[in-house]
């Protein structure tokens, strides 16, 4: 007998007959004997669906009434799945965030998890229940509902795992594992049947969304058995998260393509080259808790530089606002902003121990005569900014590129 929690995207609890589905796969399992904790998101669409109305009413919602509306979605998809099971004739008990007391801070809409009071989803366990919890939803120690952040159920999977010392944690999707690169982008993309902690950690900071990147540290740190499946195939294998050390030796250099549209670069121009210009900068931008990804500052001539950085697109418009006046402050000439780039990175633990990735990937690119605009590197990662209108290309061509075609499953 083992403990399980299985998690399941939007797309699988997407209506009445997927949840039935989902919960005959549950009841498979419950019939074989292990423990389950289900975590579901909301029906999908429904997370956006309850965002877009938000922003109807109040244009900048307000963050804390924010969270109280959008986690209703999946408290609807627990409540659904709890009767699916018990029309299947398995006990089973929904749990909203607060209920288990998923305790959290209180940065609404992107709370992290402080701690998790296993003690009644436990007894409800040994008690022969299914337990079924609401994912991307916690409490504070006030009692207000928060929220974990797009994509959050699937850290409320693995916290849950970390916290119960589930034998496996199963993320079902409507991939059938993780994959070289999107495969909605390129159809040649090939399922990986195992990937390192450390390069799904990059893939998921690049952009790749199959898993919340908070979800992989979790499990990084707690020693998570992680697995990514399908929820609409039997009896496959999905993707494994392994650490580094249980990999095989034919490991290939480039395990794959992140990317991402998320992001906006802004340009200060023209900028007096003297010590605590960075910080001059970027101190306001942090004040303003806009987080900063890529960071260049050329070299300076005549006394003066040009420093660049990117920020999410969504706080592109306050960044800007906030260097008008930084402009004046540090005397720079000019500040241009762009919101039409894309960041493509290839990751890979090989490339630790071999040379030459980085010139292949920027020959590749410059072959279809796209241009980098910045560049950032960390032991197993390059990434590239790139103008949006290339991003599917680029994915295309490092794709073959890197005969990530050609990987065996
Ligand atoms: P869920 O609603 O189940 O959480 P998501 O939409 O969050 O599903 O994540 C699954 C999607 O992630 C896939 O449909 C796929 O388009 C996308 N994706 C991006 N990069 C990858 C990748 N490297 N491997 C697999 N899927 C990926
Ligand atoms: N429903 C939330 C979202 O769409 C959380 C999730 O699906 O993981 O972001
Ligand atoms: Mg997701």
């Amino acid at each position: 007998m083992a403990l399980i929690v299985q998690k399941y995207g939007g797309t699988s609890v997407g209506t009445a007959e997927r949840i039935k589905n989902v919960a005959r796969r549950v009841a498979r399992f419950h019939a074989a004997g292990h423990q389950l904790v289900v975590v579901v998101s909301a029906m999908s669409g429904e997370t956006n669906r309850l965002i877009a109305l938000a922003k109807e009413v109040q244009a900048s919602p307000d963050p804390r009434e924010l969270d109280v509306m959008v986690s209703t979605g999946e408290q609807v998809t627990i409540g659904l799945l709890s009767m699916a099971l018990m029309e299947l004739g398995v006990k089973a008990r929904s749990y909203t965030g607060a209920q288990v007391r998923i305790l959290t801070d209180s940065s609404f809409t992107k709370a992290r998890i402080v701690s998790i009071d296993e003690s009644n989803v436990r007894a409800d366990l040994d008690a022969g229940h299914v337990v079924v919890v609401a994912g991307f939803q916690g409490v504070d120690e006030s009692g207000n509902i928060t929220t974990l952040g797009r994509g959050g159920s699937d850290t409320t999977g693995v916290a849950l795992a970390a916290a119960l010392r589930a034998d496996e944690c199963q993320i079902y999707t409507d991939v059938d594992g993780v994959y070289t690169t999107d495969p909605r982008i390129v159809p040649e993309a090939r399922r990986l049947t195992t990937i390192t902690f450390e390069e799904m950690l990059e893939m998921a900071s690049q952009g790749s969304k199959v898993l919340q990147i908070r979800s992989v540290e979790f499990a990084g740190k707690y020693k998570v058995k992680l697995r990514v499946l399908s929820s609409f195939e039997e009896d496959g294998q999905g993707t494994l998260i392994t650490f580094e050390e249980d990999i095989k030796m034919e490991q290939p250099i480039i395990s794959g393509i992140a990317f991402n549209r998320d992001e906006a670069k802004i340009t200060v121009l023209g900028v007096p080259d003297r010590p605590g210009i960075a910080y001059q900068i970027l101190g306001p931008i942090a004040d303003a808790k806009i987080d900063v990804d890529m960071i260049i500052q050329n070299v300076g001539h005549d006394g003066m530089t040009d420093f660049s950085f990117t920020v999410n697109r969504n706080e592109f418009t306050r960044a800007m606002g906030i260097l008008d006046g930084v402009r004046q402050q540090v005397g720079a000439r000019e500040v241009v902003g762009d919101n039409r780039i894309a960041k493509v990175s290839v990751v890979g633990v090989g490339m630790r121990s071999h040379v030459g990735i980085a010139s292949k990937m920027f020959r590749t690119l410059s072959e279809e005569g796209i241009n980098i605009q910045m560049i950032s590197t960390s032991e197993i990662k390059i990434a590239v900014v790139i103008d949006e209108k290339y991003l599917e290309l680029a994915v295309r061509v490092l794709h073959k590129a890197f005969e990530l075609d050609q990987i065996s499953a």
